[in-house]
């Protein structure tokens, strides 16, 4: 999961571009969507937001997405909940200060927007 996740932060640029095709997408099938009601396809479309951006992003389904802000980094699985980019405890070698630790969110981001 950590690899994609970081697979996702490193390809941020293509991703954002990739999430303006679907936004299209979706305004498109809005007057089906009225059609078939938003009541009834609020389930399955969260399941598949569940799944899609779980896969790619660890999302939580904060209800708050911020993921085009943060270059695709989720800021919702810091353990510090930091939001707004890594703490002051980013290692040298780009670790979690702590022993064993992932790289925090963030780190990767600027490499990924410019891919
Ligand atoms: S910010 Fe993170 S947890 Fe919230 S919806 Fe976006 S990906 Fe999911």
């Amino acid at each position: 999961m950590r690899s994609l996740r970081d697979w996702s932060v490193r390809h941020a640029r293509g991703l954002a571009r990739l999430y303006v095709v679907f936004e299209h997408l979706v305004v498109a099938i809005e007057p089906l969507a009225r059609l078939i009601g938003h009541e009834r396809l609020e389930r399955p479309v969260a399941a598949v937001e569940r799944t899609i951006k779980g896969t790619l992003f660890d999302c939580r389904m904060c209800g708050a997405c911020v993921l085009s802000d943060t270059g695709m980094s989720c800021p919702r699985n810091c353990p510090k909940n930091v939001l707004n980019g890594p703490c002051g405890g980013v290692r040298g070698d780009g670790g979690r200060e702590g022993p064993a630790r992932p790289p925090p969110v963030g780190v990767g981001v600027p490499e990924g927007g410019a891919e």
